[in-house]
């Protein structure tokens, strides 16, 4: 969605938006997780010369788990607030969004946010147990007997002895 801030540039206003954003074609480690539409709403408003963006996008998370593997979804939301400016000084500041001419792209701005923001570790479960390396159990479901402690026979052997 590109908006036009000619009007917001001269005087003082708003500008409310909500649209929703397609990301089904964004790729992370070979999954494609924003299978529904990513749902962005905000503001833009004008006071005193002074322009500034609100926006917020929620969007559904959906990745098979990094530990098990197990399909998982969750709900995620981002807001952020720019102050949107003709001129940048300091191009690593990024309180400050740059506007070339009167036009403004808040789909992208929102792509590019909702891709800062996707998880790093995408867990079923806070807690998730993970799957077991030697025989592949699901441990979240199942337990295993791989890392159970085997007792040395020979220590075996001496615990029968002082037992007696
Ligand atoms: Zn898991
Ligand atoms: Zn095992």
């Amino acid at each position: 969605m590109v908006v036009n801030l000619s009007d917001l540039f001269v005087a003082d206003g708003n500008l409310p938006f909500e649209f929703s954003l397609d990301l089904s074609d964004l790729e992370f480690y070979g999954v494609y997780p924003l299978k529904t539409p990513t749902k962005v709403s905000g503001n833009i408003q004008s006071r005193a010369g002074i322009v500034t963006l609100q926006l917020k996008a929620e969007y559904l998370y959906s990745s098979p788990c990094d530990r098990c593997a197990t399909p998982a979804e969750r709900e995620y939301s981002l807001s952020i607030e720019r102050t949107l400016v003709r001129e940048l000084f300091d191009l690593d500041d990024e309180r400050f969004i740059q506007i070339d001419g009167d036009e403004l792209d808040l789909g992208e701005i929102a792509r590019t946010e909702v891709i800062l923001s996707v998880p790093g570790k995408f867990l079923c479960k806070p807690d998730c147990k993970g799957i077991c390396d030697r025989c592949g159990a699901n441990l979240n479901e199942t337990s295993c007997d791989c890392y159970k402690e085997k007792i040395d026979p020979r220590l075996a052997a001496l615990k029968d002895f002082f037992n007696e």
